[in-house]
């Protein structure tokens, strides 16, 4: 199996060997892929193979990511891997948001069950087992969320040095505490997230320090299997449509790259349509694909969302996104900060519960139904791409009524449930439970 990287621009599609360190083609500056010789692959046997290692306790078979290796040949040996048993994240069914988005039915793939909380350790086991492959000491990313805390946790697994970059003064603080906890060296800079990347990106090829923000393909690579473990869960029977909120646009990217490659292959016969949906303060992707004549991309300058996942002006895998929509007759949608809010409420009411990014996917479906770009009898999974636990003050302020949009605009708890105080009182409290 030949694998190499290429430029993703169809005009140029360079090629250059595995062992170089490339993040844009150094002919166009294109974006750069993974991408494989395909053709003697012989796939008779991979499903079965798959659900075989599910049974065995070695950590590769463990990993829902490594599970899928067949997949991911531009790493052969797998003997410099770092796995945490990333991905085997559950679907589960919730008729109560099904419900409420107006589907009879739908699934939530929950990424939020990954060892840090979210998918970035899909990626995250990819890219970093490639500094390891690379003989790289330090690795870096520039981030105040999930990337962060995904990479400090698999840099320091693997006994290599994680740097994280934050603009000062604008720090998530759960998803930061990751990253102390796990042992990242913090730099705050007086700058602004982009101009941190352009610096970051500088450096990092002087200092052969390796970047981990997710232009890096192989973060993508290790991303891609969500489909493949997907399609395997519903036994290669795909969905109508996969749905999921898009902030740079490297998880539908790596989507639409997973699908695509099974579809290549033969392991399913068709590949469903992804929606990308975007918060409305934040929505650059979406305005760009609306736009007829989609010319240049302009970047959103200032984005705002309570999400902070999405909060992302100037997406780096857009292109990529874009022909993802286009291959699989996709679409992007956008939401408000009150259909985010109340999403997410009734995906916590439903027992399952997510971070604000990943509730903005059953707002975009109710809206989807809404206008009847989504049938009611279609087959939907939603991707929930981080844990409940990773904005406590979020849920706080919805549930006393406290959450402001960042526009100042008031977010109305229409789901919102409070603490009662009571007195100590057994026949009070007794009167209280029989009204339940
Ligand atoms: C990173 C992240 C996103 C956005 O994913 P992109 O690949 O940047 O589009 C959404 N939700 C959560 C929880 C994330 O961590
Ligand atoms: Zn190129």
């Amino acid at each position: 199996m030949q694998a190499f990287l290429a430029c993703f621009e169809s005009g140029c599609r360079a090629k250059f060997a595995l062992s170089e360190v490339l993040y844009n083609c150094p002919r166009c500056g294109g974006l750069i892929e993974v991408d494989y010789e395909w053709n003697e692959a012989n796939t008779a046997p991979w499903k079965e193979l798959w659900r075989e290692r599910r049974m065995d306790n070695a950590p590769l078979e463990q990993s829902g990511v490594w599970r899928y290796r067949e997949l991911l040949p531009f790493d052969d040996a797998q003997s410099q891997v770092v796995t945490l048993r990333e991905g085997n994240t559950p679907i589960l069914e919730a008729p109560r948001a099904a419900k409420y988005a107006g589907l009879d039915r739908i699934l939530f793939k929950h990424q939020g069950f990954n060892p840090t909380g979210s998918f970035k350790d899909n990626g995250m086991t990819c890219g970093v087992s490639q500094a390891n492959r690379l003989g790289k000491q330090v690795v870096a990313c520039v981030s105040t969320g999930n990337t962060s805390a995904s990479m400090s946790a698999y840099a320091s697994a693997a006994g290599l040095k994680p740097v994280i970059f934050l603009p000062h003064g604008n720090i998530s603080f759960g998803k930061l505490a990751q990253a102390l906890e796990y042992g990242a060296l913090t730099l705050q800079i007086e700058a602004n997230f982009d101009q941190i990347l352009a610096l970051v990106r500088l450096i990092t090829d002087r200092a052969g320090v390796y970047l981990l923000n997710s232009i890096n393909p192989f973060r993508i690579e290790g991303q891609k299997t969500m489909a493949i473990e997907m399609a395997d869960q519903l036994d290669w029977d795909v969905p109508d449509w996969v749905v999921m909120p898009g902030g740079n646009l490297g998880n539908a990217s790596a989507f639409g790259k997973g699908f695509s490659e099974l579809h290549r292959l033969g392991l399913i016969d068709r590949v469903p349509r992804i929606a990308v949906i975007q918060a409305q303060g934040s929505a650059p992707f979406y305005h760009y694909v609306q736009s007829v004549e989609r010319g240049r991309f302009s970047a959103v300058g200032n984005p705002e969302t309570l999400a902070t996942a999405i909060r992302i002006g100037d997406p780096v895998s857009w292109p990529k996104a874009l022909s993802v929509l286009e291959h699989t007759d996709g679409l992007v949608e956008l939401v408000s900060e009150q259909e985010i809010a109340d999403a997410k409420a009734v995906i916590g009411q439903t027992g399952i519960g997510c971070e604000p990014a990943s509730a903005a996917t059953l707002a975009g479906i109710r809206k989807l139904r809404s206008t009847g770009l989504m049938g009611k009898g279609d087959r939907v999974v939603a991707v929930l791409t981080g844990n409940v636990l990773k904005d406590p003050d979020y849920i706080y302020r919805y549930h006393t009524g406290t959450l402001k949009a960042p526009n100042g605009e008031e977010i109305v708890s229409h789901f919102g449930n409070r603490a009662q105080i009571v007195e100590n009182d057994p026949a009070k409290i007794i009167e209280l439970l029989r009204t339940l």
